[in-house]
């Protein structure tokens, strides 16, 4: 089976564990303990475009904390995909997002690298319409711009989170 190494990265607290447990468990939990330094987890998917392939992905979910920034080379290098999360209720954490943006094209280049920007926590703007604090028309006219694939999920209710891996597995299996 072809495996591929996927890598988690974004502030702490946006929802990158909550995101993966979600793919990997198909659950969510209210009072997730924050990552340290890095958790490993791996999950296939079944591509839909491409009968009876089956790939895998290595998933490297990183810690957001600032002293952990300089182990992130260690599980960006060589990775084949990047997911870069950031939280539509909080607007820093999508300027700390662009910054994970540009370091990755900085050094990795774009060229093998699949990477898809996610606003997380949608639930909240269904919640209470003031909630929302990233407008989704911003986000995506910056990843258009930085040739990103875009979605905005819920971990929490598990919306958009199955399509994210979908749309990754079949652009790193294509290229
Ligand atoms: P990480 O630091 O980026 O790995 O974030 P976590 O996955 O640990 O989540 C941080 C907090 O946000 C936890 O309390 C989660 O329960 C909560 N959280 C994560 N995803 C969502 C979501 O989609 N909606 C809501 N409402 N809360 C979320
Ligand atoms: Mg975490």
């Amino acid at each position: 089976m072809l495996q591929f190494k996927l890598v988690l990265l974004g502030d702490s607290s946006v929802g990158k564990s909550s995101i993966v447990h979600r793919f990997v468990k198909d659950s969510f939990d209210e009072f997730r303990e924050s990552t340290i330094g890095a958790a490993f987890l791996s999950q296939t998917v079944k591509l839909g475009k491409h009968d009876d392939v089956t790939i895998k992905f290595e998933i490297w979910d990183t810690a957001g904390q600032e002293r952990y920034k300089s182990l992130a080379p260690m599980y960006y290098r060589n990775a084949n995909a990047a997911l870069i999360v950031y939280d539509v209720t909080q607007p820093g954490s999508l300027l700390k997002a662009q910054s994970w943006v540009e370091e990755l094209k900085h050094k990795v280049g774009d060229q093998d690298l699949v990477i898809c920007l996610v606003g997380n926590k949608l639930d909240l703007c269904a919640e209470d319409p003031n909630a929302r604090q990233v407008d989704i028309d911003d986000a995506q006219a910056y990843a258009q711009e930085k040739h990103l694939l875009f979605h905005e999920v819920s971990a929490k209710t598990g919306v958009g989170v199955a399509q994210i891996f979908q749309e990754m597995g079949e652009k790193v299996y294509e290229q």
